[in-house]
C-alpha cells in the first residue's frame, strides 16, 4: 500500500524528483567517498585514541542535574497537583512540540540539509521557534549536524553513537568535545548558511532572544491564558517543555542510531525506529535520512502514507506559498538502492501495519506521557 502511494507523493507534493543516471552516479560517487573517509577515519580514530581521554566538564554535569531536577520538580507542582486544570496539561506539551519544527523543519531540514527553501516570513518564523527550542543557535546546531552526517559513529560525530546510549543521548553535552570532532567541525563549509539573514541576525542577538523567546514569552503568555502564577507558568510552560524537547530530540542521536532496522543501507549505524519517529514527529526514519540526507521527507514515504508531521508541515507551507524546491528521492532509486544494500525484510516488516495503524500507534504514543500524568493525578488526587 505505501509503495503504490509514493507516486502520488511525487505528483502531488514534490517539486523535483531526483531520478536519473546523473543520481545514480552521486549516490555511487558518495558512497566511495564514503568508505574511502572511512577508512582514513578510521586511521585516525586508532592514533587518536591513543592520546584521548575523556574530560568531564563539571560546570556542565552540574547544569544539566540542576535542569533536570527541576524539571522533576516542576513535573510533580505543576503535572500533578489538583489546582492545575487537566487540559491546561497540553500547553507544556504543545510548546515542545511546536519549538521542536523549528529544529526539525527549520535548523536540521531546511538549513543543515538544504533539502527545500523556504521564503523570508517562513524563514524567521522558524528561527523563533528554533529560539524557542534552545539547542544552539541555527549556525553551530548545522555545523554539528553536518559533521554528524560526514563523519557518521566515529569519533569526528559529536554524539558517535559508538561510546554508547547515554553519551550520544545527552553525555556529549558533559565532556569536553573529542579532537577529531573540533578537528573535523573545521573543515565543514556553512558559507550557505551563514549567507542567511535570519542565521546571522539570530547569531548576533541569541542571548536576548533566548530569554525573550525560550523564557519570557512562553511564561507570560500561560499566565495571561490561565491566570497561574508566573513562577507556575515558568515551571510548565518553560521547564518542563524545555526537558520534555530536549529529550525527544536526542533520541534521534541516540535511540536511532543503536535500535531498529537497517532498511536501506545495513553498513551504517542509523536505524528506522518507530518510537523515535513518534516522539520526533518524523526523525526517524534514519536509516533513509543517512542514505538520503537531502530529501525533504527525512523517509521515503510522505506524511499521507507514514506518521510525518514535519512532512506535513513543510507540505502546508507549499502549499501556502512559503516554501518550494522540495526535493525527493525517486522510487526506483530507492528499489535499488534496497536491493543493494538494504534489507527488503525488514522494509516489508516495518511498512506492513500500513498507514491507519501506523498514526493511531503515532497519536497514541505522541501523547503517552500526558496519559501516564492525567493516571497518576486520578491516582493521587482522586480527579484527572
Ligand atoms: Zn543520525
Ligand atoms: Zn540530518
Amino acid at each position: 500500500m505505501v509503495n503504490s502511494t509514493s507516486t502520488i507523493c511525487e505528483q502531488l507534493f514534490c517539486d523535483s524528483v531526483i531520478d536519473n543516471d546523473e543520481q545514480e552516479f552521486v549516490e555511487k560517487t558518495m558512497t566511495m567517498n564514503f568508505d574511502n573517509k572511512q577508512q582514513e577515519q578510521q586511521q585516525q580514530e586508532s592514533d587518536n585514541d591513543n592520546v584521548y581521554r575523556r574530560q568531564i566538564v563539571w560546570r556542565n554535569v552540574i547544569a544539566m542535574t540542576i535542569l533536570h531536577l527541576m524539571a522533576i520538580y516542576s513535573y510533580i507542582y505543576f503535572g500533578l497537583d489538583r489546582r492545575i486544570t487537566w487540559y491546561v496539561l497540553f500547553w507544556p506539551d504543545i510548546l515542545a512540540r511546536i519549538s521542536a519544527l523549528g529544529v526539525l523543519a527549520g535548523s536540521h531540514r531546511l538549513w543543515s540539509h538544504r533539502s527545500y527553501r523556504a521564503r523570508l516570513p517562513l524563514r524567521i518564523f522558524l528561527m523563533i521557534l528554533q529560539t524557542m527550542a534552545l539547542q544552539n543557535d541555527i549556525y553551530d546546531w548545522c555545523r554539528d549536524h553536518r559533521l554528524h552526517h560526514k563523519h557518521s559513529d566515529t569519533n569526528a560525530d559529536p554524539y558517535n553513537a559508538r561510546r554508547g546510549f547515554f553519551f550520544s543521548h545527552m553525555g556529549w553535552l558533559m565532556v569536553r568535545k573529542h579532537p577529531d570532532v573540533i578537528r573535523k567541525g573545521k573543515t565543514i563549509d556553512l558559507t550557505d548558511v551563514w549567507a542567511d539573514p535570519v542565521v546571522r541576525f539570530q547569531r548576533r542577538f541569541y542571548i536576548p532572544l533566548v530569554l525573550l523567546i525560550w523564557g519570557i514569552l512562553p511564561t507570560y503568555f500561560c499566565h495571561y491564558a490561565t491566570g497561574y502564577t508566573m513562577v507556575d507558568c515558568f515551571l510548565g510552560a518553560v521547564i518542563v517543555r524545555y526537558v520534555l524537547s530536549l529529550h525527544y530530540a536526542w533520541l534521534v542521536n541516540s535511540a536511532a542510531h543503536l535500535y531498529g532496522y537497517k532498511m536501506y543501507d545495513q553498513s551504517m549505524e542509523p536505524r528506522e525506529n518507530r518510537m523515535v519517529v513518534y516522539a520526533s514527529m518524523g526523525e526517524g526514519y534514519h536509516n533513509y535520512h543517512h542514505t538520503f540526507p537531502w530529501d525533504y521527507s527525512a523517509s521515503e514515504h510522505g506524511w499521507s502514507e507514514c506518521f510525518n508531521i514535519t512532512t506535513a508541515f513543510i507540505d502546508l507551507c507549499v502549499w501556502l506559498g512559503l516554501a518550494y524546491g522540495r526535493k525527493k528521492a525517486n522510487e526506483k532509486i530507492i528499489q535499488k538502492r534496497i536491493e543493494r544494500t538494504g534489507n527488503r525484510d525488514y522494509h516489508r516488516k516495518y511498512y506492513d501495519p500500513g498507514t491507519l495503524a501506523d498514526y493511531s500507534l503515532g497519536i497514541l504514543s505522541s501523547y503517552g506521557f500526558l496519559f501516564i500524568t492525567w493516571t497518576l493525578r486520578y491516582l493521587i488526587n482522586g480527579q484527572l
